[in-house]
């Protein structure tokens, strides 16, 4: 508009002094001292003060602007001034100035909202959700907006210079297995038979690779119908990946690049390079996890040497029985009360093991040789004063209990580094896991090269083969996991039917994969971030309902929205549907 300038509130500054402006904006704050009211308005680009004297405008404005409350959305016409030096506000980037009004006008009204949009008090999470668009106008979830949008900017610049495709997969689509509950939509016209949601785009993406594509990418969103759990999200999004030819270096070479851009560009902060590397074998003996925290020592060690004849009970037992004994060594523990000695012992029971012994001081002492407990002390790298706490069991729970201690000891004892970001590798990993059930299943999935080398105790000993598969970690989560792929379709066939897949069922489920595989297909390999963790760690949450816009809630309910909800019978006929109500 000629005769205006800068017409977001936010950007005013002492240089626009003496300017006619035209903001538009919500009323983020009103103070009324008879005859002079002042406003803060409020833009996505921050606040100004707005002024409006009794004097200088028109009857109509005045009223308006005496009828003003919170939310109201405003046009004001005025001239920009500096404020006397007294008035100044160096708390905001705009508190150099104000707009004393010529005119005012209120655009749209507003009733009291349920929790207020300024400050900085954190409203209950369920209004937050039901009012979804009003959380969205405060200015943390602003800036949680704007730097998504940074991360999908930076990460399109990024793949596209190094010559990725981005590639759209489709959304309506056929099971894919991630190790998750599919989302199934009925098809009207195919009464009778589903459509999948993608759990990710993995077949899509290894197809493209048969197609020629060499290079892709895609900000994709995944949908996975999980039972319910605090850090995942039903829809989420994740960076997916895909390039032929290709080792696993290329991989971690290009992440570790893009990782490194959006620190640098967001936080700017400067990631070593290259991050360290850890076998999934290692990872679970040192530190009890697949996503080990290293902003804090605090290492595991296996006592299954020093042990080896010794006649205490439940060691002995637990090795009799191929077991396990590991330990850990709490750096001045010794001073740790028997209060916070059985709330450990309450947490290793809670993941199953029989107990949690320590040494010195607990009931065991008695039952160790002298040469034993050096021995202990030793392997851990107990010293004087350090409390050496010990799990005798099975090897994957005994990994899992000490992992949770780990993580439990270092958060109660303050040896957490805030502040620190310690990216890894995990590679390689196993092809084969265990469910919960005690069966054998992929380890991330079915689609996974194992190692050629590991190939030959397959049927034997399949849980020791390792595979083409990596996962990257930072403090404690896993932010991303992939793989080189099975190319050949006999070793395809294989692996589906060692995870006991029926001819049947792998015809059915991937036979146009296989087919794929008869027409000449590269090596190939991938992997898949998810963005959703990564804006998470960039902006300090830990939450990830804060950084999806329009999120469910954790058991997976749209509160804005209302859904999931009851469909029409008519829509139930069309396709073919009838309800069984439980009960
Ligand atoms: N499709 C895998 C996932 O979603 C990632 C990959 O292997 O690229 O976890």
């Amino acid at each position: 508009m000629s005769g205006f300038t800068a017409t977001r509130c936010g950007d005013l500054r002492a240089s626009d002094a003496g300017h006619e402006v035209e903001l538009y904006g919500w009323v983020a704050r009103r103070r009324d001292h008879g005859g002079l009211i002042f406003i803060d308005l409020r833009d996505r680009w921050g606040v100004a003060q707005v002024t409006i004297n009794e004097a200088n405008t028109s009857t109509a404005a005045y009223a308006a602007a005496s009828s003003l409350r919170s939310e109201y959305v405003v046009r004001v016409k005025g001239r920009v001034e500096k404020r006397p030096v007294e008035n100044v506000n160096p708390k905001m980037p705009t508190g150099e100035v104000e707009v004393f009004a010529t005119d005012l006008e209120v655009l749209s009204t507003s009733k009291t909202p349920p929790f207020p949009v300024e400050g900085d008090q954190e409203p209950e999470e369920r209004v937050r959700l039901k009012y979804r668009y009003l959380d969205l106008r405060r200015a943390r979830m602003q800036n949680i907006l704007e730097t998504r949008h940074r991360v999908n900017k930076i990460t399109h610049a990024y793949w596209d210079a190094h010559d990725f495709l981005e590639v759209e997969t489709p959304i309506l689509t056929k099971s894919t297995p991630e190790g998750a509950r599919d989302f199934l939509v009925p098809s009207r016209l195919y009464p009778g038979q589903f459509y999948a949601l993608p759990q990710s785009p993995q077949q899509m993406k290894q197809l493209l690779m048969v197609s020629g594509v060499q290079r892709y990418y895609q900000i994709a969103r995944c949908l996975r119908d999980e039972d319910l759990r605090a850090d995942r999200a039903a829809e989420f999004t994740q960076l997916d990946v895909e390039m032929s030819f290709n080792d696993e270096e290329d991989v971690f070479e290009l992440i570790e690049g893009w990782i490194g851009r959006l620190w640098d560009e967001i936080l700017g902060i400067d990631l070593p390079r290259p991050w360290p590397r850890l076998t999934m074998k290692d990872a679970l003996l040192r530190y009890g996890t697949d996503k080990p925290d290293l902003r804090y020592e605090l290492e595991i060690a296996d006592l299954g040497e020093v042990l080896k004849d010794t006649q205490a009970q439940v060691f002995r037992g637990a090795l009799d029985a191929g077991g396990v004994v590991r330990g850990l060594a709490v750096p001045g523990g010794s001073d740790m009360t028997r209060r916070e000695l059985d709330e450990l012992v309450t947490l290793a029971r809670g993941a199953g093991a029989r107990g949690l012994a320590w040494l010195p001081g607990g009931p065991l002492d008695k039952f160790l040789t002298p040469a034993e407990l050096e021995g202990v002390k030793r392997a851990t790298g107990a010293g004087e004063g350090d409390l050496v706490l010990l799990a005798a069991d099975r090897r994957r729970r005994a990994e899992k209990v000490m992992g949770l201690v780990r993580s439990d000891v270092a958060r109660r004892r303050g040896l957490v580094r805030e502040g620190e970001w310690r990216f890894l590798w995990i590679y390689p990993m196993f092809l084969f896991d265990e469910d919960d059930e005690g069966n054998l299943t992929y380890g991330h999935h079915p689609f996974t090269r194992p190692m050629e080398e590991d190939l030959a105790f397959i049927d034997e000993r399949p849980y020791d083969v390792r595979a083409h598969a990596y996962d990257f970690v930072c403090n404690g989560y896993e932010l991303a996991s992939g793989s080189l792929r099975i190319y050949d379709r006999a070793m395809q066939e294989r692996v589906f039917q060692i995870l006991g897949l029926s001819q049947e069922t792998i015809e059915a489920r991937f036979g146009h994969l296989l087919e794929a595989f008869e027409y000449g297909v590269p090596p190939h390999g991938g992997i898949a971030p998810g963005l959703d963790r990564i804006v998470m760690m960039l902006t300090g949450t830990d939450n990830i309902r804060d950084v999806i816009a329009f999120p469910k809630t954790q058991s997976m309910q749209d509160l804005l929205m209302d859904a999931p909800s009851e469909v029409e019978r008519k829509q139930l006929d069309e396709l073919g549907l009838e309800i069984k109500r439980p009960g």
